[in-house]
């Protein structure tokens, strides 16, 4: 099996789902005691929360980069940032190591497809939603993510900061999502665009097909592992 190293923390919350995923997707895959050969860095995210909050995302890209070297130092041979929003400074990572970096919006779009959608729904934070690094990235890939409109981008990177990357899971900001998803025009599909999102939702809450970036991220560092 090969090592892949994980960067965490970003939110913690979600960095325990990645770490239960991959490990339940090794034991399906080879069965009996087998689990995940992994690697991880979890930083301290409130600084990191920080450099996103006042712009500076070469401030955070250089803590990332930093612990991504570490872990190829380590013996990781290839190199996952377990969160949507810091691959904004993807590049940035990946200029810093010499193993491939396993990118989160390339998984994404591979099962949005896989799951027959074209123009999916993208729920995520405000700098995934509305800077272009995450869409355009997607839309190479043939696929046209919508975001919901500024209100409702603005509530729902409150829930993600305040409540899910605090371990707050509330069945009243669920149903504000869940309407927003109502109010969604032409979307064909839903994207938890937020490796948190999935804490909160299910996609059997959801009529649409759903993909959820944490579990589909998840799934490419296990075929990664096990290639
Ligand atoms: N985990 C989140 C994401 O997937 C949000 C927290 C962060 O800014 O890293 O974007």
């Amino acid at each position: 099996m090969r090592t892949v190293g994980l960067l965490g923390g970003m939110s913690a919350e979600s960095t325990t789902y990645y770490y239960q995923a991959m490990n339940r997707l090794v034991r399906e895959r080879l069965g009996g005691l087998h689990s995940m050969q992994l690697l991880m860095w979890s930083v301290d995210f409130a600084p990191i929360a920080k450099m996103q909050a006042d712009g500076d995302w070469a401030g955070a890209g250089a803590v990332l980069a930093r612990a991504a070297a570490r872990l190829e130092g380590a013996g990781a041979e290839a190199i996952m940032i377990g969160a949507n929003t810091m691959h904004i400074v993807a590049d940035q990572v990946q200029a810093a190591i010499s193993v491939p970096l396993i990118h989160i919006a390339d998984a994404t779009a591979d099962a949005v497809k896989a799951r027959g959608g074209s123009r999916p729904l993208l729920l995520a934070t405000r700098f995934t939603m509305e800077k272009a690094f995450y869409r355009d990235r997607l839309a190479a890939q043939g696929v046209e993510a919508q975001v919901p409109d500024q209100a409702d981008r603005d509530r729902l990177h409150a829930i993600i900061y305040d409540e899910l990357c605090q371990g707050v899971v509330s069945p009243a900001s669920k149903a504000e999502v869940l309407a927003m998803i109502a109010r969604a025009g032409d979307a064909d599909s839903v994207i938890f665009g937020c490796t948190e999102v999935g804490l909160l939702l299910s996609p059997l809450d959801v009529a649409a097909p759903v993909i959820d970036t944490a579990l589909v991220h998840a799934e490419a560092g296990v075929r990664f592992a096990l290639s």
